[in-house]
């Protein structure tokens, strides 16, 4: 391939660019099949206190088992859903199943943990189909609405400001609390907290990333403290993966902490484990 050259390179990426778009058609069209073939589950990642000690929340993520794929990866199959209308239905599922599974470990457990889901730009284009559904899986599994925590991406509230604002709004009337996700990636994150209503805000990952290696990085995540400390807002930091991040985290703010240090997501049965293994670490 070498000896050919250019013009075999670009030939052999073509042709991966064919298989590639070939793959994504595929699973577009498997998507379509997935609910009714009972292929998705969904891991739920625990969302710690500012200490690290207890779990507060957890963090529903949907996993999808594809029967040729294996495992495909909800940033690789969100957006197919998005592109082919999927998505709502989707997004249905995941509410009234996460509502359902939460509720009752929450019964079995004598225990009142929040439940976060994230909800897609899709989704949000169809806000009071989206409201009712809420409504109805509350009222279905008697969950307490300010239990439920519905988490919107921050650069999916660009488009339809005003659509967005009426739907927080929505949310806050009934005790919902409302999360804006992957805080500071977009462009004018300060822009939108000054917009949306939120209960919390959760700090994108990446931000921590180089902390506290880089000066750039920690400064930045500093800045982005103490701004938040003195707005009325719930925090999250996102992403923690060191007990080095941690002490940093925990030392600089009052923020909720969630991140592969602490658990990585799973299923809801092995939750308890978490929660054996934390009390083990107190005493
Ligand atoms: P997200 O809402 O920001 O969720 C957190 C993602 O970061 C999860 O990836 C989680 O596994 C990952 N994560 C958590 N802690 C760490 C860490 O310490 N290090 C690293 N490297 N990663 C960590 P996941 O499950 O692959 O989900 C990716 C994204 O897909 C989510 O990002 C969310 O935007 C979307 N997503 C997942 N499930 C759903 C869903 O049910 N509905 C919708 N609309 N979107 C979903
Ligand atoms: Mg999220
Ligand atoms: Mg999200
Ligand atoms: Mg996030």
């Amino acid at each position: 391939a070498k000896k050919n050259g250019k013009n075999t390179y670009v030939f052999y990426e073509d042709l991966t660019d064919r298989h590639l778009h070939k793959y994504l058609l595929n699973l577009k069209t498997d998507l379509s099949d997935a609910i009714a073939l009972d292929q998705f589950f969904l891991e739920y990642q625990p969302i710690m206190d500012n200490k690290g000690r207890s779990i507060k929340a957890v963090e529903a993520l949907i996993r999808w088992n594809h029967p040729k794929e294996g495992l495909v990866a909800p940033l690789r199959f969100i957006p197919l859903a998005e592109e082919s209308g999927m998505m709502r239905e989707i997004g249905e599922w995941v509410i009234r199943q996460a509502v359902g599974e939460v509720q009752n470990w929450n019964a079995t457990y004598g225990q009142s943990l929040s439940l976060a889901v994230n909800v897609s730009k899709m989704q949000l284009k169809f806000k009071d189909e989206l409201l009712a559904l809420i409504d109805d899986v509350l009222r279905e599994h008697d969950f307490p609405a300010d239990k439920l925590q519905i988490e919107i991406t921050e650069s999916d509230t660009v488009a339809e400001q005003k659509e967005i604002v009426a739907f927080i709004t929505a949310l806050k009337e009934r005790g919902i609390q409302v999360a804006l996700d992957d805080f500071g990636v977009g462009t004018s994150a300060l822009f939108h907290l000054l917009e949306l209503d939120v209960d919390i805000v959760k700090i994108d990952r990446s931000f921590l990333r180089q902390v506290p290696s880089s000066k750039k990085d920690t400064a930045l995540l500093k800045g982005i403290y103490s701004t938040l400390d003195e707005l009325e807002i719930k925090l999250v930091t996102e992403g923690i993966e060191t007990a080095e991040q941690r002490d940093f985290v925990t030392a600089k703010n009052d923020s909720y902490l969630q991140g592969y240090y602490f658990s990585k997501p799973l299923p809801l049965d092995r939750l308890r484990e978490v929660q054996d293994s934390l009390e083990g670490a107190v005493l």
